[in-house]
């Protein structure tokens, strides 16, 4: 029989601010782990989506320190596939949101080196920008 597992006041608040910013009902994951199974850029990640998915289940915020988040691709490989119709990218960024909210920048221009700036190509500047920063 699975194990029922009790989440205090602080954790279901952020499984329920995770559900609203992301219009996903994570509490449909059965952790069967398809959506880490197919996942193209699962060998950088620090955690699994499937992780990611429990992690938000059980309300631990510490899967805001993860960057799992900020390496999904929004490839919609894992949507596509899991059984119960969830989108793990949705999450993630909900995740970014949240992060972002707080108005901490996963990357910062003052930190990229000019040379490096100078060869970077502008449309992938900006969209760091728009996904990485607050
Ligand atoms: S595929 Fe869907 S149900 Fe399975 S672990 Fe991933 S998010 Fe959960
Ligand atoms: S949407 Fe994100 S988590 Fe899902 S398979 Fe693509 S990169 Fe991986």
């Amino acid at each position: 029989m699975p194990k029922t597992i009790v989440l205090d006041k602080k954790s279901v608040n952020f499984l329920k601010k995770i559900t609203e910013l992301s219009g996903e009902i994570i509490t449909l994951c059965d952790q069967c782990g398809t959506c880490s199974g197919g996942c193209p850029v699962i060998e950088d990640m620090d955690i699994t989506p499937s992780q990611l998915m429990r992690m938000v289940l059980i309300g631990d915020q510490t899967v805001l320190q993860s960057k799992t988040m900020w390496l999904c691709a929004t490839c919609n490989t894992c949507t596509v596939r899991c059984p119960r119709g969830l989108d793990v990218s949705k999450v993630a960024e909900a995740l970014r949101q949240t992060t972002l909210r707080q108005s901490i920048d996963k990357v910062k221009i003052d930190e990229i080196p000019k040379e490096e700036l100078a060869e970077l190509p502008q449309i992938a500047l900006v969209a760091a920008f728009r996904k990485l920063t607050s």
